[in-house]
């Protein structure tokens, strides 16, 4: 009987190969595991997950900072057939309580060091409390389950699931309202890892670069289930620092980024060609990269950066091509066995070609639904089963994907639809200009108020008032913005999404509404 996706995720690796290199932490050696340890290791921690009362279909939620113990953690959980549910590390014991309560997790794992703050969130919600830190040295205490599950027994008969079984519950970011958990089937991630490492031609021979947060889509499952099924080989660094990549970029194939490593890569000096001379691929996903970021990327280094496009919900939708024209300001083509369409928000009838529009979606890779949401879930699929994702996009004359901003982000400001996109990319091009996000927000006359909010390049000083002459009479009026403020830098989340809703609250007041 098969585990659909450990089955088809470690079918093809020779045990003996690398899978990780886990650089050494001030001076001390690397580690090392081979494709036997993820076996090895991931059968421990899964007969210790059953002797802690684990079955198939429990919620294991896991609030753990960023190891390879916490990776073959996951694939224990698969192997039970328990349901990985990882948490932001930057939730507070509030918003836990709330996942656990929300997805009536059994067990929940934490770090060692914010245990006591924990416990009692764990204990109101009936989950049975257990940490896991990073393992540094075998005497050195890591959280209970390293200490119990490392001198287990390797062998562990995995527990039949098939393909529509829930691998994985990933609560979204919730930038409005709760918080919603999106249920992940064993093949929304089989089949969207084998669409990727094909479209990008991923090899045993690859070795991937990994900085990503592991709690998130990109890193925790594009990452990792791409490099396990093409049995290439992970360099798994503790997170984004520019001097480790900048260490490890000469002995690696590829990298897998937000936005923002590519802005700070390209911030220095030592990011050059020669030092990417071993690179074969740059992905660069979770938020938009400026065009701006992909000539610069590609002037320095010989590279074009492929984009792609997903998100939680979904997994991964489109990219660019490998082979192909990499397009910049786009995410390229639908992947294959992905759907891909753009309608009208309110009729939800498909927009004539170029027309703006919502993105909607259906294929293997996209979810069954939101946990114990059966409302939500309904509203944000149509009868015939493309899911609406929320985001504006076009589709231009040769096919490629345009990403406009997020629906909720849509400006509607007397009765008219404007897109921030459009105003970002113009102030972008203003010298001095580093970058910007126009928000709307509350105004008496308009409904809302066009706002831009700019950063300037360093060692540069922005005019407003001559910025605003400048875009004067280079868009329509009710598009223009009403003020532009400068900020040092916009306020970003994890995976280097600018948040707007932040940006929205700090302005808020600016119109006179009373
Ligand atoms: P998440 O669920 O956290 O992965 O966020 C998904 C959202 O990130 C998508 O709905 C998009 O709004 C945005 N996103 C992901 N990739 C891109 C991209 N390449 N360009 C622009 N936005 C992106």
């Amino acid at each position: 009987m098969k585990n659909h996706l450990f089955d088809g995720l470690l079918k093809t690796p020779p045990r003996e190969r690398q899978f990780a290199e886990i650089p050494g932490a001030k001076n001390a050696p690397a580690r090392y595991y081979s494709y036997q340890d993820v076996h090895d290791v991931s059968g421990k921690f899964a007969n210790l997950l059953v002797s802690w009362g684990v079955e198939a279909g429990d919620r294991v939620a896991v609030q753990i900072p960023k190891s390879i113990e916490a990776v073959m953690l996951y694939l224990a959980c698969v192997r039970t057939g328990a349901v990985f549910l990882p948490l932001n590390t930057a939730y507070t014991a509030n918003e836990v309580d709330y996942f656990l309560a929300n997805a009536g997790a059994s067990l929940f794992i934490c770090d060692p060091e914010k245990r006591d703050g924990l416990v009692d969130v764990a204990k109101e919600n009936n989950a049975r409390l257990e940490t896991m830190g990073v393992y540094t040295k075998p005497d050195v205490f890591a959280g209970s389950l390293l200490d119990e599950g490392l001198d287990l027994d390797t062998t562990f008969e995995n527990i039949p699931r098939e393909a529509d079984d829930l691998a994985a519950i990933l609560y979204t970011s919730g930038t409005t309202g709760r918080s919603k958990g999106a249920m992940l089937t064993h093949d929304n991630l089989l089949s969207n890892s084998q669409a990727l490492a094909g479209l990008w031609q991923f090899t045993k021979d690859d070795v991937l670069l990994h900085a990503l947060p592991i709690y998130h889509t990109h890193g925790l499952f594009v990452a990792t289930n791409v490099a396990m099924l093409s049995g290439a080989s992970l360099i798994l660094l503790g997170g984004f620092n520019t001097d480790a990549v900048i260490e490890h970029l000469p002995k690696s194939t590829s990298l897998m980024g937000v936005p923002t490593f590519y802005t700070r890569l390209l911030d220095d000096e030592r990011f050059n060609r020669d030092l990417v001379s071993h690179m074969r691929l740059f992905v660069s996903g979770s938020a938009p990269l400026l065009a701006e970021t992909h000539i610069e990327f590609e002037e320095r280094t010989g590279h074009r950066v492929l984009e792609r496009y997903g998100m939680t919900e979904t997994n991964m939708n489109t990219s660019n091509p490998f082979d192909g024209e990499r397009r910049a300001g786009t995410v390229g083509f639908p992947l294959p066995g992905v759907s891909l369409r753009i309608c009208d928000a309110v009729t939800g009838e498909e927009v004539g070609k170029q027309a703006i529009g919502i993105i909607e979606v259906k294929g293997p890779n996209v979810f069954p639904g939101y946990w114990k949401m059966p409302e939500k879930t309904a509203e944000e699929f149509r009868d015939d089963g493309f899911f609406i994702t929320g985001d504006l996009g076009k589709i231009d004359a040769d096919g490629y994907v345009q990403i406009v901003g997020r629906e909720k982000d849509l400006i509607i400001s007397g009765g008219f639809n404007i897109y921030p996109k459009e105003i970002e990319l113009l102030l972008d091009d203003q010298d001095g200009i580093l970058e910007s996000a126009v928000i709307g927000v509350p105004h008496k006359d308009f409904g809302e108020g066009v706002v831009g909010v700019v950063v300037a390049n360093s060692g540069a000083s922005v005019d407003t008032e001559k910025l605003l002459a400048i875009i004067k009479p280079l868009i329509a009026r009710f598009k223009q913005p009403k003020h532009i403020f400068v900020l040092n830098e916009l306020p970003r989340n994890a995976m280097g999404k600018v948040q707007k809703n932040a940006l929205r609250e700090q302005f808020n007041n600016v119109f006179d509404c009373s």
